[in-house]
């Protein structure tokens, strides 16, 4: 006899869905929120929501032509990349990954950079096609928290991901690396340390002859807009003609404090679980790395209130991080009738999850579906307060010339944004619901692939035209 549940599946879903409903007034707030909090940011060092400034003062508009080096340290491996532009927003790119031992990710620090520098030089002897006559430029991002005080300039605040040189935190790591590099007469000179968000906006801005804003919305998510020198306000600068800066905002920490989201059991929930509770909690709402553990949490809460699967688990449903925000697309992609063997959710259900095949009604699949599209929507929908404020921030959401409007080119990177269905669509309709549907259309989409690899490069040639101008931003 199957148990009998203490409420029904409809009033359990019901519930769910006030929950993680984001009506007009609560977007409205947490947009005014992400206002209060941007100029917060711009004013003060050690925000919650960070907004650091990149020493970046312009982008590049898919003219400029060269070779250009990037390296990329802080994720799986450390990866260097040439990129040649073709002047045309186009370019074509050589890359090679170089594994990182524990050894280098936790001996002195200088063996680690001079890996670094030794992964170059392999790389430039291997694939290398520009003329090592001459001095070539290298972009680096390092993707650890750094205090950045010049383009070329940042130190190591703390490692994470497993790296642990213990001499390395509180030195400048362009330093180390230059010094590496000139230690073995590589003649590369690193002359800008790019945020990956960051990277994103000058890629896409080079490929689509300007952009203002980027967005990531992979593992976490962050965004980056050019801004107005004059408001950021933290920056101490003499009057000089630099008018923009790129702000790394780190947005994935925005209301931390939890003033103005809605946060859920469910929320709290996986927050409770986390690496690093009540730190950055915005994030934990939208990024691929917690939606699918978010849908778990409610999936497991409806098994627990005996409405899905006749109240079955499995072990791969009752351990953390057992559902991938993947699985949620593949789900949403869904279009098969709820009672087919054919069913994407089915399967993933059965096969993946391991539910009882015969515990998974139609009913189970559908009920499902609704959960991954509820908590779907929500992340979508927080997404767009962060585009709607940084519109409202640039002064963006109406068209500001007398000539063709343009609208404002956004460039996105992340499996989220990428392949998760509807996302933008449900993204676009938050834009619309908070600006209106004029502003909303004014938004250009483009992906905006490889920030760290590409984006870097470009930061090495923005860097370039800064030093050639006479700007030195300190
Ligand atoms: P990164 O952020 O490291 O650059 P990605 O942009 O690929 O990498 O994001 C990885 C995250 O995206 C992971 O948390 C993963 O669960 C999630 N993800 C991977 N594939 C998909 C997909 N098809 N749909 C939605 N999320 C996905
Ligand atoms: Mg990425």
């Amino acid at each position: 006899m199957p148990a009998v549940p203490l409420v029904t599946r409809e009033d359990a879903l019901r519930k769910i869905e006030e929950q993680f409903q984001l009506d007009l007034p609560m977007l409205k707030s947490l947009s005014q929120r992400f206002q209060e909090l941007y100029d917060y940011g711009l004013a003060n060092h050690g925000a919650d929501m960070q907004m650091i400034p990149s020493f970046v003062t312009g982008v590049p508009n898919g003219s400029e032509k060269g070779t250009y080096l990037a390296l990329d340290l802080g994720g799986t491996n450390l990866r260097v990349c040439e990129v040649t532009l073709d002047g045309k927003g186009g370019f074509t790119m050589k890359q090679e990954k170089y594994k990182v031992s524990d050894a280098l990710k936790q001996g002195p620090a200088r063996n680690l950079f001079d890996y670094m520098a030794q992964s170059v030089d392999t790389f430039l002897t291997d694939f290398g096609t520009a003329s090592t006559d001459d001095e070539l430029l290298l972009g680096f991002t390092f993707s650890f928290p750094v205090e950045q005080t010049a383009l070329a300039r940042g130190h190591l605040i703390h490692w994470t991901k497993g790296f642990n040189c213990p001499d390395a935190p509180g030195k400048d790591v362009v330093g180390l690396l230059q010094e590496s590099l000139d230690r073995k007469h590589i003649k590369v000179r690193c002359n800008a340390l790019v945020n990956d968000t960051v990277g994103a906006l000058l890629a896409h801005a080079y490929h689509s002859n300007g952009a203002l804003i980027s967005a990531i919305f992979g593992t976490g998510t962050n965004g980056a807009y050019i801004e107005d020198i004059s408001k950021i306000k933290k920056l101490k600068m003499a009057e000089g003609s630099i008018k923009h800066m790129v702000v790394n905002t780190e947005w994935g920490g925005f209301d931390d404090d939890r003033k103005a989201l809605p946060v859920t059991v469910f929320d709290n929930r996986l927050d409770r679980e986390s690496i690093r509770p009540r730190n950055h909690v915005f994030e934990k709402m939208i990024s691929g790395m917690y939606l699918g553990e978010l849908t778990r949490h409610v999936l497991v809460h409806l098994i627990d209130s005996l409405v899905l699967f006749d109240g079955f688990s499995s072990v791969v449903m009752n351990t953390q991080n057992g559902f991938d925000t993947a699985y949620m697309s593949a789900i949403e992609a869904d279009k098969e009738e709820a009672s087919s063997p054919q069913s994407a959710t089915r399967k993933v259900l059965v096969e993946t999850m391991q539910i009882p095949a015969d515990k998974v009604s139609a009913e189970d699949v559908d009920t499902v579906r609704r959960v991954c599209k509820i908590v779907g929507t929500r992340a979508a929908r927080l997404s767009s307060v962060a585009i709607a404020a940084t519109l409202v921030q640039t002064n963006n959401v109406q068209s500001r010339g007398d000539g063709p409007d343009e609208g404002v080119k956004v460039g996105m990177d992340g499996s989220v944004i990428e392949f998760y269905p509807h996302f933008e669509e449900r993204m676009r309709e938050g834009l619309r619901d908070l600006l209106g549907e004029d502003a909303e259309r004014r938004v250009k989409i483009g992906l905006a692939k490889d920030g760290s690899g590409v984006g870097a490069a470009l930061g090495a040639l923005q860097a370039a035209k800064q030093e050639a101008s006479g700007h030195r931003v300190e």
